[in-house]
C-alpha cells in the first residue's frame, strides 16, 4: 500500500490490522489496492446509527448458561443465541487483549472500541505513551450526529467512560462527570448520584444544576424517567436527558425484582435502552449508543450465579429492544459482545456423594434447575450476615435467598469466612471472601463451577449486523471495532494530539 493510499485508508478510518470485508475479499482488486480504496470510500458511511451493546465480564459460559436455562424454564432461548439463525448476522471471536496485559481492564477494552488503539488497563482513551485519542462520541457530535450512554454501572465508570471520555486513571469519575456535560452526550442513564449530587461529590460542585442549566431533563426514579417528555428543543427535536437511579451501580435485577420500592424506583436496562432509542432517533443525522450490562461482571467476580445469569437476562431484554427498533430499518448497524470474560462458570456434570450414605446434591440437570429457585443474589444473603451471625441464621437467610438448605459444615464453613477467620483454608486464599466462598458452596448444589475470580485472556463473543457490519468475522482485535465503527458511519478521525509532556 502506498503511502498516499494508506493514508486515504485511515481517514476513512480502517486500519491494515482489520479483517478486509468481505465485499473487498470478493472484488478483484488487492486489499489496499486503488480500487479497494474506491470500494471503500464508496461503502463508507452506510450507517447513520450505531448501536453497541456490552454485556460486561461476559464469559461464553455466562451466554451458554442463560441460554440453557431460559430454553429449559421456556422454551425459548435468549434474543441474542435467536440472531444466529437470521441472515446477515455476523460471528466472531473477539481478543480482549490490552497494551498492558493478556487480561484486559473494563476501562482499557472500552478504550480500545471507543478510539481505536489499545491503552494499558486503567486508562481512559489514554495510550501508553501519554497521548490522548478523541473518542467515538466526540467524533459522532462532531458529525452532527447524537450520542448516548446507557448502563447498570454508575455511568461514569470505565465502560460507558471508553466510549466518551479521557482519563488517564478509570477512577477520575469525578472529573469524567464534567466530561460528560463538556461533550454534550445527549443521554445519560444509570447510577452514580455520587458523582452528580453536591452533597456527595468531593468537590461540592452540583452537576445536577450545571446539566440542568445545559437544558437536560433530570431523572431520578423510574417514573419520571417513563414520565419524561422525549420531544424538545434542546438537541434538534429530541431532549437531553441525564437519569441517575441509585448512588453508585443500579441493583442486582433479582435484588431488583425482590424489592416493591426498588421496582418503582429504579428502570431496567430494557427500559433505559428503550427511553435512550425514543430520544436519540429524533436526531435526522443519526447517533451512537452504548449500552452496558454492567453487573455480569460484577457477578462473576463475586461469584454469584445468581447474580449473574439474571443480569445476563435483563442485558438479553435490552437486547430485545434494540431488535425490534432496528426492524424494519437498514441504517442501524448493531453490536453486540463483551469486553472480556470474568471467572468463566460452567455447568460440570456431577455424580458425586457428599457423604458415607450416599447423600447427593442431584443429578446434574436438577442441580443447575435449582436456579429457578433463586430469589436474592448472594450479595444480599452477605449484606444481612456479619461475623456474629450464628449458624441458624446463616442457614436460614440462604435458604430464603435461593431455596438452599447448607449442610452444618457448609454453613460452618461460611461462618468462618464471615469471621475472616484463615484456618484451614490457605490453599484458597484468593477465594477466602464472604461472598466467593459463599458462591463456592452454592456451587455445590447447582453444579455450575468457577475458574476464579478475576477476568480472563478468553476469546469473547461477538455478533454483529447491518450496514458496515461484513468485516466482522473470524478472529478480530477489540480495537478493530472502532474502524468499523467510524467507517460505517463515514466518521472523520483525527490524529492524535501530541504527547503530553
Ligand atoms: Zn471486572
Amino acid at each position: 500500500m502506498s503511502l498516499l493510499n494508506r493514508r486515504s485508508f485511515l481517514r476513512t478510518g480502517l486500519i491494515g490490522s482489520l479483517t478486509i470485508p468481505a465485499s473487498l475479499r470478493l472484488a478483484s482488486a488487492a486489499p489496499g489496492s486503488q480500487e479497494a480504496d474506491r470500494r471503500l470510500a464508496r461503502e463508507a458511511g452506510r450507517a447513520k446509527n450505531v448501536i453497541f451493546l456490552v454485556s460486561d465480564g461476559m464469559s461464553l459460559g455466562t451466554l451458554t448458561l442463560a441460554e440453557r436455562h431460559l430454553r429449559r424454564q421456556e422454551g425459548q432461548g435468549t434474543h441474542w443465541l435467536q440472531l444466529y439463525s437470521r441472515p446477515g448476522v455476523r460471528r466472531a471471536l473477539m481478543d480482549t487483549s490490552s497494551a498492558s496485559s493478556l487480561v484486559t481492564d473494563s476501562a482499557a477494552a472500552s478504550s480500545a472500541w471507543g478510539c481505536g488503539v489499545k491503552v494499558a488497563n486503567g486508562a481512559i482513551n489514554y495510550a501508553a505513551d501519554g497521548r490522548p485519542y478523541d473518542p467515538i462520541l466526540r467524533l459522532a457530535r462532531a458529525a452532527g450526529k447524537s450520542t448516548g450512554l446507557v448502563s447498570t454501572a454508575q455511568i461514569t465508570h470505565a465502560t460507558p467512560a471508553g466510549f466518551a471520555a479521557q482519563a488517564t486513571a478509570r477512577s477520575e469519575e469525578t472529573e469524567i462527570a464534567v466530561q460528560y456535560l463538556e461533550e454534550e452526550v445527549d443521554v445519560l442513564l444509570g447510577g452514580g448520584v455520587k458523582f452528580f449530587d453536591p452533597a456527595l461529590r468531593k468537590d461540592k460542585r452540583d452537576l445536577y444544576a450545571d446539566f440542568a442549566r445545559a437544558g437536560y431533563q433530570l431523572a431520578r426514579t423510574r417514573e419520571q424517567l417513563l414520565a419524561a417528555p422525549v420531544e424538545g428543543s434542546t438537541l434538534g427535536s429530541a431532549s437531553r436527558i441525564l437519569g441517575t437511579f441509585a448512588d453508585g451501580h443500579v441493583p442486582y435485577t433479582l435484588d431488583h425484582r425482590a424489592d416493591a420500592t426498588l421496582r418503582t424506583e429504579v428502570p431496567t436496562l430494557a427500559e433505559m435502552s428503550r427511553a435512550a432509542l425514543h430520544r436519540l432517533a429524533l436526531n435526522p443525522r443519526g447517533f451512537v449508543l452504548q449500552i452496558e450490562g454492567a453487573r455480569v461482571d460484577h457477578a462473576a467476580h463475586a461469584n454469584d450465579l445468581g447474580g449473574l445469569i439474571f443480569d445476563q437476562l435483563a442485558f438479553d431484554d435490552a437486547v430485545a429492544e434494540v431488535v425490534r427498533f432496528v426492524e424494519g430499518r437498514d441504517d442501524t448497524l448493531v453490536i453486540i459482545t463483551s469486553d472480556h470474560g470474568n471467572a468463566n462458570p460452567g455447568l460440570n456434570g456431577t455424580g458425586g456423594s457428599f457423604d458415607s450414605r450416599g447423600g447427593s446434591y442431584g443429578d446434574t440437570q436438577s442441580c443447575f434447575d435449582r436456579l429457578v429457585q433463586f430469589k436474592q443474589t448472594n450479595s444480599w444473603i452477605v449484606a444481612g450476615l456479619d461475623k456474629d451471625s450464628s449458624l441458624a441464621q446463616i442457614r436460614d437467610r440462604v435458604r430464603e435467598a435461593n431455596g438452599i438448605a447448607l449442610l452444618e459444615d457448609e454453613a460452618d464453613l461460611f461462618r468462618r469466612a464471615l469471621r475472616k477467620d484463615p484456618s484451614p483454608r490457605e490453599a484458597y486464599r484468593v477465594r477466602n471472601t464472604p461472598i466467593v466462598t459463599l458462591g463456592q458452596l452454592i456451587a455445590n448444589y447447582t453444579s455450575v463451577g468457577w475458574t476464579g475470580t478475576q477476568h480472563t485472556t478468553d476469546y469473547t463473543e461477538l455478533a454483529a449486523f447491518g450496514p458496515g457490519s461484513e468485516p466482522i468475522q473470524g478472529l478480530v482485535q477489540n480495537n478493530d471495532l472502532f474502524h468499523v465503527m467510524t467507517h460505517a458511519l463515514g466518521l472523520a478521525v483525527p490524529q492524535p494530539a501530541k504527547k503530553v509532556a
